[in-house]
């Protein structure tokens, strides 16, 4: 799927549970600064889980990771888990690239 069609499809798509999110204000949390290294990046996504663990909005929230092929931890789900349960990255880097 193209970039551009992913967009248009997350356009045309139900996102209201986003109201209800406990990662609200939380953004440095789900997404990582650049360079990151390994050992912080499992200290911020373990952190990040507990939060996904209590959300109302996990499930749909997942579902809406996977189908938009976002980037970051999203439904207590992170890129990695997203790409080894088959839900690519348009734009794949590091290791990720040479999962096919
Ligand atoms: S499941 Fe996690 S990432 Fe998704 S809305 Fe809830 S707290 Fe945020």
């Amino acid at each position: 799927m193209a970039a551009v069609d992913t967009f248009m499809q997350r356009i045309a798509t139900d996102d209201r549970w986003m109201n209800d999110a406990s990662c609200r204000g939380l953004t440095d949390l789900f997404f990582p600064p650049p360079a990151e290294r390994p050992q912080a990046r499992e200290r911020r996504e373990a952190t990040a889980r507990d939060v996904c663990g209590s959300c109302p909005s996990n499930e749909r929230c997942r579902d809406f990771a996977r189908t938009h092929h976002e980037y970051g931890f999203w439904g207590g789900e992170s890129e990695d888990e997203r790409h080894a349960a088959g839900y690519r990255l348009i734009a794949p880097i590091g290791v990720r690239a040479n999962i096919s």
